[in-house]
């Protein structure tokens, strides 16, 4: 049987491993830590379970394509329940008292949105427009890029065609332009205090329209256990996982990948690799920066059209059942600082929904704050030079943080114990998430939404899968980059090919 081998156990590479054992390969997958999931993870700090991802998954309504590969790799099993549907993605609150909800019922946001702000009424009904033509939008799951039948292709323009115009324009503004067009706070607010404001406003009509859909809910458990149900399908299929073991190179001889070095010494040949690891590990570390395709190098080389972004999350264990928050909700406050840049608002994730996350009557909160370049290098140059100061300034944040929840809280005054801090350096140590992002490249107005075919031209063996292949990325693109990793792989060596889609028989 021909030996596959898997660099990384996050979801790209489980997916690879799920399909790959569904094509019958032979397949091992090699990942640097103690268990699988990548970022897709959580852990246990303080008697809370701390989780690292999940605050939305594309694709849980049964109607879209994704949900047929959530189905296969093993993370929904159309079971009732499996899934939190929550009112609204996020509330908003400004210093002002003023409040707003994103409800998943856009026509309660519509009419909420008006009543805030009447004078923005012709703004408010194009927004609420343009998120409804959103609607229409199908994360294609059956066939890689490159391998979409005419019928296909033919299929999604038919869908999509009505948004053209809308996306045109969208795709060509960033949130915080758009969101200058309205004359109220708090609509301004709504729109740019969860995303990077250099996103272009369709990736947020996208996820607001989607989520209105009912196919971006949260899936039951969390990260972690989300993670453990791809990796239980993975072995039922008859995988192999081998844990703390890293790769530290793949040697490449005419045209082929021919075997991989791992950090204890160890080495094995394999016919066909998978690199499931972010490609900034691929390229730098595995199979040499020269390598790097034109597609690559422009993503890299120009961090001004495509930036990167990360976030510290603090997770807070909370002695109170936290009933009046809301899933996702937004504060504004008395301004503090992280690694010099000011923040004024708190951004609070609820966990309340998780009673098995915290003690009984307690809660697990966790705040996000997000992190760009600078902070990246403030993060991982404090950790680097000294580690009790990087601890002292995560404390210190943290203490920041809880004086802005007491203050808009009062119940919570003296109820608040920071568990856990994860900051951008965190990412990269952990996962080698590339300057600490999570997520894939940020999609400005600036450039174009391309995707990478995931093969290199001058090595005939290797496929390359996870989210960085699919700017923004996220879990959707790395569990799609995994499947069409082994879709790419069988129609090349003529395997037929088992799975959603089917390409090759
Ligand atoms: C705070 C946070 C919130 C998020 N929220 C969401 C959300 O709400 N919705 C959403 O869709 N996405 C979200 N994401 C993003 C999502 O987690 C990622 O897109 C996804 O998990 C990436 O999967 P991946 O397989 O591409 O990469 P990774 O998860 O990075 O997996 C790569 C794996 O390769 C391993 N590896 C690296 N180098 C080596 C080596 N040399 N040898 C062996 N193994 C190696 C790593 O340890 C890792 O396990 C969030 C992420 C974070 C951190």
């Amino acid at each position: 049987m021909k030996r596959l081998a898997i660099i990384g156990g996050g979801v790209s590479g489980l997916a690879a491993g799920i399909y790959a054992r569904l094509c019958g390969l032979d397949c091992t997958i090699y990942e640097q830590h103690t268990i699988v999931g990548g970022e897709l993870s959580g852990w246990t700090r303080g008697g809370c379970h701390i989780d690292n991802c999940v605050h939305w998954m594309t694709g849980t309504s049964p109607d879209s394509e994704l949900y047929n590969v959530w189905r296969e790799v093993g993370v929904l099993t159309g079971v009732e329940g499996e899934t939190i549907q929550n009112e609204a993605f996020l509330r908003v609150e400004t210093a002002g008292g003023e409040r707003l909800d994103m409800w998943q019922d856009l026509d309660r946001l519509h009419r909420d949105m008006l009543a805030v702000s009447p004078e923005d009424k012709p703004m408010t009904d194009r927004f609420i427009r343009e998120v409804k033509a959103y609607r229409c939008v199908e994360l294609p799951s059956k066939f890689p890029p490159g391998q979409l039948p005419l019928s296909e292709l033919w299929r999604l323009f038919r869908r999509m065609r009505r948004l053209a115009k809308i996306h045109r324009r969208c795709g060509r503004i960033s949130i915080a332009d758009y969101a200058a067009q309205f004359k109220s706070d708090v609509i301004r607010k709504m729109l740019t205090v969860y995303f990077p404001p250099q996103y272009n406003i369709s990736s947020l009509m996208y996820v607001l329209a989607i989520f209105s859909n009912g196919n971006a809910a949260l899936p039951r458990g969390g990260s972690l256990a989300m993670a453990m149900r791809m990796a239980r399908r993975y072995e039922e299929l008859g995988g192999r996982i081998i844990t703390s073991r890293k790769a530290v190179k793949i040697e490449i001889d005419g045209g082929r990948a021919r075997r991989v070095l791992f950090s204890n010494g160890d080495s094995a040949d394999f016919d066909f690799i998978v690199c499931a690891c972010d490609t900034a590990v691929t390229f730098h570390r595995l199979i040499g920066s020269d390598r790097m395709d034109k597609l690559f190098r422009l993503w890299y080389g120009l961090p001004r059209s495509y930036p990167v972004h990360s976030s510290l999350n603090l997770y807070f264990d909370v002695a109170d059942p936290c009933a009046m928050l809301p899933d996702t909700s937004v504060f504004e406050c008395e301004p503090y600082t992280i690694a010099g840049q000011k923040h004024d608002t708190v951004l609070l994730k609820n966990f309340n929904s998780e009673p098995t996350f915290a003690p009984e009557g307690h809660t697990v909160l966790q705040t996000l704050h997000l992190q760009y370049d600078g902070e990246y290098e403030f993060w991982s140059r404090l950790r680097a030079s000294d580690l009790d100061a990087y601890r002292r300034e995560k404390a210190r944040v943290a203490a920041q943080v809880i004086a802005r929840i007491e203050t808009r809280y009062p119940s919570l005054r003296g109820r608040l114990t920071c568990v856990e801090a994860v900051t951008p350096a965190s990412f990269n140590r952990y996962c080698g998430a590339y300057r600490g992002s999570y997520m894939s490249f940020i999609l400005t107005p600036h450039a174009p939404k391309v995707v990478h075919r995931g093969v290199l031209k001058d090595i005939s063996n290797l496929y390359l899968a996870g989210q960085w292949l699919q700017p923004p990325g996220g879990l959707p693109n790395a569990v799609l980059t995994g499947k069409f990793a082994i879709q790419r792989l069988c129609r090349r060596e003529h395997i037929p090919f088992v799975g959603y889609g089917v390409t090759w028989r």
